[in-house]
């Protein structure tokens, strides 16, 4: 993953119009495998097996049909620009509240209603992450979806529930949710704040995906079950948001002389706890959303 990423930024390096992709704005592949791992140990028996089943019906060759490879289908689909999924679909991935003026319901464009008759997976490319959300949600619970708008709808969710967690997807500082601040830290290899919060952190919890999550399941209470099962996907944006302005924004040091941020032990510390329990809110909305859709 490291590897394409950094390949990818060298032909963006000869293509000005590739700064438009956003090519980096999601957890990376590792933190929507924890998502969805997370929130497959809180699916009811019959959910699990009605996920497993839609998955292992699907025959897109872009990712695996596990529920962790899956997890990261949204964003393989968006950079395979099929029939202009990157246009399509890129402001899905986000809702960029503005820390200096918050206004959600401007970051999501005014909630554009779908097109009569038309699928969640066709609606208007100026929509953001909670409304893609709630949409794909009612068409997974609705028996009358078509199979292939089905399975579609369920990666989707399995991806974007993870996103709106990601405190850098839910906010921005004129910069393109922390695409354009370039930071370092001790021990850590440079790049931008955004990539810090989505691929940096998560990896400070461990050696790989399912090592993650079996930790983070392991620690999540009954009380925290309840509690973060409150609430609706615009409410999971703004508590993202207030990480963001608090501790992801909030607690950048000025920047040095080369406009570049170093970060602090101490900001790297408390970051990587905001990913441990974003990443698990995530998992056990994700699969709140999930039982409440597929449940008999
Ligand atoms: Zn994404």
């Amino acid at each position: 993953m490291r590897v394409a990423l950094s390949l990818a930024a060298l032909a963006c390096g000869a293509l000005l119009n590739c700064i438009q992709t956003d090519s980096a704005r999601a957890w990376g592949d590792e933190g929507h495998q924890v998502v969805a791992l997370v929130a497959q140990s809180f699916l009811e028996p019959d959910v699990r097996k009605r996920v497993n089943a839609l998955l292992a019906a699907d025959t897109d060759p872009l990712t695996g049909h596990d529920i962790a490879s899956a997890a990261t289908w949204a964003d393989k689909y968006r950079d395979a620009n099929i029939d202009n999924s990157r246009e399509r679909t890129r402001q899905w991935h986000f809702v960029d509240i503005e820390i200096t003026a918050p206004n959600l319901d401007q970051a999501c464009f005014n909630h554009p209603a779908l097109p009569n008759g038309k699928p969640a997976s066709d609606g208007s490319k100026d929509d953001c992450v909670v409304d893609k959300i709630e949409q794909f949600s009612s068409e997974l619970a609705d028996p009358a979806t078509d199979a292939e708008e089905r399975v579609v709808a369920l990666k989707f969710l399995l991806h974007f529930v993870g996103d709106v967690h990601q405190p850098l997807h839910s906010s921005d500082d004129h910069d393109r949710g922390g695409n354009d601040k370039r930071v370092s830290a001790a021990g850590l290899s440079a790049g931008n704040l955004h990539h810090f919060w989505d691929t940096e952190f998560v990896d400070q919890l461990g050696p790989d995906a399912r090592t993650i999550a079996s930790d983070l399941i392991g620690h999540i209470t009954k009380e925290q079950q309840t509690q973060w099962q409150i609430g609706v996907p615009a409410d999971w944006a703004k508590e993202a948001f207030a990480i963001s302005k608090d501790d992801a924004y909030g607690a950048l040091p000025s920047p040095n002389q080369r406009g570049s941020f170093r970060l602090t032990d101490e900001y790297v510390t408390t970051a990587t706890n905001d990913a441990a329990l974003q990443l698990s809110k995530a998992g056990v909305r994700l699969a709140m959303i999930l039982n409440q859709a597929l449940r008999k």
